[in-house]
């Protein structure tokens, strides 16, 4: 990417969901750790359970030998702990994204640095902003569900501007959003 056309708003890629992200392309670029966030992108936030097609996808990532942890801004620590727990992944909460801290703090306790490192998650000014703000890799995927916090609906205005034109992997084209919800 040429320097010139670089926005902490831009994420590396667009996959419309977690477990769509190529296991093997990780593994070819050189990535060790990839920090996900919890809450729409792992675990939808309205039926509060993993969906297998997650679980499986962390398994094939472990079979790579790739290492996961959540960094969740949840501050309920026992559902975010009750999380990490069934996605079998450590876990950074109470994060504070787009700060890049906990981004920082992760990679730390891993032994991994930032080049080898993808943050994936379903928002723009929280994770993709904190991944590009630690000098990480991004990946923004579609949010799990319709339900969000109600300041994560202020910030979903504007992320509909930063994502025009936008086009996600998975998706047939064009930012058409999920029909679940
Ligand atoms: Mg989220």
């Amino acid at each position: 990417m040429p320097l010139g056309s670089f926005s902490p708003f831009r994420a590396t890629r667009y996959v419309s969901s977690v477990d769509l992200i190529d296991v093997d392309a990780l593994v070819a670029a050189g990535v060790r750790l990839v920090l996900l966030d919890r809450d729409n992108t792992c675990i939808p936030r309205d039926t509060h359970v993993a969906p297998p097609a997650v679980k499986a996808w962390l398994d094939r990532l472990r079979g790579a030998g790739i290492a996961s942890c959540l960094l969740s801004n949840n501050f309920h620590s026992t559902e975010v702990a009750a999380s990490a727990c069934e996605l079998g992944c450590p876990v950074v909460d109470h994060a504070m994204k787009p700060a890049p801290f906990s981004a920082w703090v992760a990679m730390a306790r891993m032994g991994v640095g930032p080049e080898q490192t993808v943050i994936v998650g379903d928002q723009v000014f929280t994770d993709i902003l904190a991944g590009n703000l630690a000098g990480a890799r991004t990946v923004l995927v579609r949010p799990q569900s319709r339900r969000d916090l109600w300041y994560t609906q202020v910030f979903r205005l504007g992320e509909a501007l930063v994502l025009r034109g936008v086009e996600f992997e998975g998706e047939a084209s064009g930012p058409t959003g999920r029909s679940d919800g």
